[in-house]
């Protein structure tokens, strides 16, 4: 338990106004506030209907609450939820009267899951899973976001130090036991046969690890193609909305060059080249570096042209496919994928008709698939994990090699490895990283 003298609360619903609002409150004050407000503490875990009253004894709101004991709550501490209308009024009102009960205060974004973190209610990964989870936008982002949250990676790190430190136990009993001389080598053989069996485990999951981290991040998609193509217009094809000006003069496209797609599950950013280019105005300058660089990390070009002569600008290595528009201009051309070549299929469309666009659909979400793979056995869903685990491997990697010359030596590297994982669940080393990470987290969660 890691007591914070200091209690926090927090709408943890949307922006008001909305049918129900939630404020949320965490710590010893979550009690004595909601006796205030209510006249007296509701039963433990049930919703309970209470009208809310001032210190005036003036009704604010005719309310839901709840009432959860520490420690057996979300955070671990003594955490009261009041369910009332989601007007600004009633919120105002409640709020202004909360900030003013003694040693409460405003949760800052994340707070109510790093208190959880800090009484072991969760561990690290699986507040990382929390965090993708509320910022989920399609479903296989969801369904990943579920796994990590339910501390499958966490399980498995965990079980991992265990093991490693139970190993390392071996080695450094054979140290004891030979005094001085070699250990016997029946005393190390099976410690070192454990070691390459959890390595080949960590190995596994950092080999399948690339695509989770994708699924989180999404796959790239840059329409190019000389100006006047039509890259706007697919691109409000695609998005099946008006993001983008379509206009018949260079040059207009401005404001929005990123749209973000839920293509079968799959997170799909798309961006048109068309509103990449030159300007003095300092932010769109900025949207257009930014744009610019994602654009060269594309991991899929749609090369757009209205004729086959078109020069093609490579700006990345990855696969480019051709799509050629305009095709209800050319009165005797067929629409769809005119050629099925895997590395470069060719597609017709109408950008403006939307001929041929169920082809070229179809054809992304086949490479979104690809892309993607299964990513049902992906665990690692970040740069912090791999890193960790990476480090993890390393250490067991070089405690095997270095076992000949010495055990002590087998030793401490297994301890880093311990140390690495440990890291990994939050359990050692990390409160630097504590304010990065939930920084990243929404107000009341
Ligand atoms: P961008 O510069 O590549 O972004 O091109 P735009 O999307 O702004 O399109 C340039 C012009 O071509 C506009 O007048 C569009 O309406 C027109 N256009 C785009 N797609 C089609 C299409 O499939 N058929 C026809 N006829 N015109 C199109």
């Amino acid at each position: 338990m890691h007591p914070h003298d200091q209690t926090i609360f927090a709408l943890s619903s949307g922006r008001p106004p909305s049918a129900i609002a939630i404020v949320r409150l965490s710590g010893v004050g979550a009690g004595p506030a909601l006796q205030t407000l209510t006249g007296k503490l509701p039963p433990p875990r049930l919703a309970t209907r209470a009208l809310l009253r001032d210190d005036r004894g003036d009704p604010i709101d005719d309310a839901v609450v709840l009432w959860f004991p520490g420690p057996a709550s979300a955070t671990g501490e003594d955490v009261a939820e009041l369910h009332v209308h989601g007007s600004r009024a009633v919120i105002t009102t409640l709020v202004s009267l909360l900030s003013a009960m003694p040693q409460m205060r405003a949760a800052d974004r994340g707070e109510f899951t790093r208190r959880a973190f800090e009484n072991g209610k969760i561990d690290l990964t699986e507040a990382e899973g929390l965090d993708d989870l509320i910022h989920a936008d399609t479903d296989r982002q969801r369904r990943q976001a579920l796994r990590q949250l339910k501390g499958l990676l966490g399980d498995k790190a965990r079980s991992w130090r265990d093991q490693i430190i139970q190993a390392a136990a071996l080695i450094e009993a054979g140290i004891d036991f030979a005094d001085e001389g070699d250990v016997p080598a029946e005393l190390i053989a099976p410690a070192l046969a454990w070691i390459r069996q959890l390595l080949a485990e960590i190995e596994e999951v950092l080999a399948a690890q690339g695509r989770a981290e994708r699924l989180r991040d999404g796959l790239t998609v840059v329409i190019a193609g000389p100006p006047n193509a039509g890259k706007s217009t697919l691109m409000n094809q695609l998005a099946r909305r008006e993001v983008a000006i379509v206009s018949p003069h260079a040059g207009t496209t401005r404001d929005l060059i990123e749209v973000a797609l839920d293509l079968d599950g799959y997170p799909v950013t798309v961006i048109d080249t068309a509103g990449i280019r030159q300007t003095d105005d300092p932010v769109e300058q900025e949207g257009v570096r930014r744009a610019r660089d994602r654009a060269a990390q594309a991991d899929l070009v749609l090369w757009l042209t209205e004729d086959d002569q078109a020069e093609l600008e490579r700006q990345t290595d990855g696969p480019i496919w051709f799509v050629r528009n305009k095709i209800d201009l050319m009165i005797t051309e067929q629409s769809g994928a005119i050629s099925v070549s895997p590395e470069s299929p060719v597609f017709a469309i109408s950008a403006r008709s939307g001929a041929g666009m169920s082809d070229l659909l179809e054809a992304l979400v086949g490479f979104a698939r690809d892309y993607f793979g299964s990513t049902e056995h992906g665990l690692i869903t970040r740069e912090r994990q791999r890193t960790l685990l990476s480090e993890t491997a390393a250490a067991l990697r070089r405690s095997i090699a270095v076992v000949d010359l010495g055990e002590e030596l087998a030793a401490e590297e297994l301890r880093i490895a311990a140390l690495a994982l440990g890291r990994l669940l939050g359990r050692v080393d990390v409160e630097d990283l504590l304010d990065v990470i939930f920084r990243e987290f929404c107000i009341g969660k």
